[in-house]
């Protein structure tokens, strides 16, 4: 059995970034543009010795839907398919009420919820961290996916609840 991670978070935070970076190879698709992500893919993680599957997802259409809807429903399936759900925030903007709405549902979830304040990109942004236990999740994981900076503890904690 090889246990899923999945990753959740509005547009534009770094999912598919921290992906690769959990992966250590670039194969998901980082872009400037939100919602580029257009399906659920699967990557095969490795990490001290620990295979497991990570999920980026996407597929969400903003102007059809309803931004906020569609993150929800998104979450909801990370939750029933995964063990253990990353939420994603961007630190550098704080909690939005889109993630507050994706916070919402993985709360209820009985599965291990880490949330990960991404773009955490060096110690002065580390204060941006601080507002985002609002969300109800915990300890936030500051990391930087871009640049790699904690995401070695944040793998640590990942294995760690599997
Ligand atoms: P997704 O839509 O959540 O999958 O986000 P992406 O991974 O496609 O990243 C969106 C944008 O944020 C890209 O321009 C990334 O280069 C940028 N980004 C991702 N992680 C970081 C980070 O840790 N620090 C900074 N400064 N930018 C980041
Ligand atoms: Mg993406």
């Amino acid at each position: 059995y090889v246990p899923t991670v999945g990753v959740v978070g509005r547009p534009n935070v770094g999912k598919s970034t921290l992906v690769n970076r959990i992966i250590g190879r670039r194969e998901a698709v980082v872009q400037d543009i939100p919602g580029v992500t257009r399906d659920v893919v699967n990557y095969d993680g490795l990490w001290r010795g620990r295979r497991f599957t990570v999920v980026d997802s996407g597929g969400w259409e903003p102007d059809a839907q309803g931004l906020q809807k569609a993150v929800a429903a998104q979450a909801e399936r990370a939750m029933s398919a995964t063990d253990v759900v990353v939420l994603v925030v961007d630190a550098s903007v704080g909690a939005t009420s889109t993630d507050e709405a994706i916070a919402r549902v993985l709360r209820r979830s009985k599965k291990p919820v880490i949330l990960v304040a991404n773009k955490v990109d060096d110690e002065r942004a580390e204060a941006d961290m601080a507002e985002l236990w609002s969300l109800g999740l915990g300890e936030p994981i500051g990391v930087s996916a871009l640049h790699g900076r904690g995401s070695g503890d944040l793998l640590d904690i990942v294995l760690d609840k599997l």
